[in-house]
């Protein structure tokens, strides 16, 4: 039996070679996802038969794989070596370092725990405030320790924020959504009030109530 190969050009990943770990992956079924991978894979395959080719796991974000180690149904190759493509990485990630492109890469929770395992390896100097000036800089014989852990005090200081405001605006979303529920609530209830009513007037004409005594039942009805 032939080896699997990677359908990205210049990838040299088969089934024979491959890395532990190294998955091969059919291209999506779902047009939505068809039309997103052809989008992105069409200048990185030199023959790409949709029923056949493989994708290996290597161009694969980690966000997009499960525990289970499955690709996700939203899942698209974004990760194309600098040998497979130069140009076209240039274009994805332009100027980017080495980690700049790790950072990208690396899920959120990872980055929390991996700044957190750096940070507690590290001593925050005890007289910091003594270097820091009324303006939050630090002062010109301050030793690069102190500067190095103000910045990060700032940083973090951010990102509590940034956080807050995250939480915030998702209360704000709950509440909209809970309003929006409401009114839709308040809606359909009228909408069947407004058939209970036309029901009794129906029941009414039928009983040939005069036109005074249908809108005096209705009103006390209303009125309820
Ligand atoms: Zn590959």
């Amino acid at each position: 039996m032939s080896p699997i190969r990677c359908a990205i050009e210049n990838c040299k990943t088969t089934s024979h070679n491959k890395p532990p770990g190294v998955t091969f992956h059919r291209c999506p079924t779902t047009t939505e996802m068809r039309n997103k991978w052809l989008r992105i894979l069409k200048h990185r395959c030199s023959v790409l038969d949709w029923m056949e080719s493989r994708i290996c796991s290597k161009h694969f974000e980690l966000k997009y794989f499960d525990a289970q180690k499955k690709l996700k149904d939203h899942a698209v190759p974004t990760l194309f070596s600098v040998t497979s493509n130069q140009k076209t990485l240039m274009r994805n990630e332009p100027g980017k370092s080495k980690v700049e492109r790790l950072l990208n890469r690396m899920p959120q929770s990872d980055l929390t725990n991996n700044i957190k395992q750096s940070l507690s390896k590290m001593k925050e100097p005890v007289n910091l405030d003594n270097f820091v000036t009324d303006e939050l800089k630090c002062k010109a014989d301050a030793p690069n320790e102190a500067q190095l852990w103000l910045m990060i005090k700032k940083q973090d200081h951010l990102n509590t924020r940034l956080m807050d405001l995250v939480v915030q605006t998702k209360k704000h979303v709950e509440i909209l959504q809970k309003s929006m529920e409401e009114s839709r609530m308040v809606r359909k209830e009228q909408e069947q009030n407004i058939e209970s009513l036309k029901y009794i007037v129906k029941c009414l004409q039928e009983k040939h109530a005069t036109l005074e005594e249908q809108i005096e039942i209705l009103t006390s009805i209303e009125s309820r």
